[in-house]
């Protein structure tokens, strides 16, 4: 199946241009999709959509098979625990330590408090992060910033994993071990996608496949 479907989509913000202008394209439940364009093309605006943080003003938007104009309000949160999300600003609450940055998710669901002691500093270890488990993000690096929100995405598994330029403060040893996470992730059965406009890190992942944004338009590439 699919689990996005975008079918003759535009938006526009409040009394704007439409950004995005007749958009359809399907995402396979499973894949791991990159999402490619210049700055300003529509990438974080159709993140957005796909997050479930806007509606579209025209067209349909299918998330796990729901419509997203029809979905009520109060059936949002449930969906959104399904998708975890590395935004470009990462939004990391500042009086939290990086490990309880990255539990929340699982503290969100309940997981027993050993659980998370154990889960939470292997996966910080691995993102390169074990002598900072107990840091506060305004003390860390934006590269280390990044790794925490990607920690705090992927821990839980989700269904859905989307990424906005989530290699974009790192160097490139770093950002490929982040590749190779989300690989991981992918073969436990996340769908991911992931936002760039690092034409050197996509073409080190020739069979991904591709949907590149221009102008409000989607095409997909591979
Ligand atoms: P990208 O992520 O590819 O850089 P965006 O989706 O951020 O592109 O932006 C697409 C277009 O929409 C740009 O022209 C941008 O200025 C505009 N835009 C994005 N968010 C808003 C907003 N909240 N209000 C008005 N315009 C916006
Ligand atoms: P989100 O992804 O939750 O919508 P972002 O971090 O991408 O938030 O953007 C922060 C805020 O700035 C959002 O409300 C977004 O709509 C707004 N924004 C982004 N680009 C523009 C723009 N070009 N013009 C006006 N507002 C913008």
């Amino acid at each position: 199946g699919n689990i996005l479907k975008f079918d003759n989509v535009g938006l526009r913000y409040g009394l704007g241009p439409e950004v995005l202008r007749d958009v359809s394209f399907r995402v396979a439940t499973g894949s791991f999709h990159f999402l490619t364009g210049p700055s300003g093309a529509g990438k974080s605006t159709l993140l957005r959509l796909m997050y479930l943080g806007l509606k579209p003003t025209r067209g349909r938007v299918m998330v796990f098979d729901r419509d997203v104009a029809t979905t009520a309000r109060y059936e949002l949160p449930a969906l959104r625990r399904r998708i975890g999300v590395v935004f470009q600003d990462f939004r990391l609450l500042d009086h939290l330590t990086a490990l309880d940055n990255v539990a929340l998710p699982l503290r969100v669901r309940g997981l027993r408090e050993a659980e998370i002691r154990r889960h939470v500093p292997e996966l910080l270890s691995w993102v390169g992060l074990a002598d900072q488990l107990d840091a506060r993000p305004s003390t860390l690096s934006g590269g280390q910033k990044q790794r925490v929100a990607i920690a705090r995405a992927v821990i839980g598994r989700p269904d859905l994993l989307l990424a906005d330029e989530p290699t974009g403060n790192v160097d490139d040893q770093i950002a490929m071990r982040l590749m190779r996470l989300f690989e991981e992730l992918n073969k436990l059965g996340t769908t991911i996608l992931v936002a760039t406009h690092n034409e050197g890190l996509v073409s080190r992942f020739p069979h991904n496949p591709r949907l590149h944004v221009e102008r409000g338009q989607v095409v997909r590439v591979t």
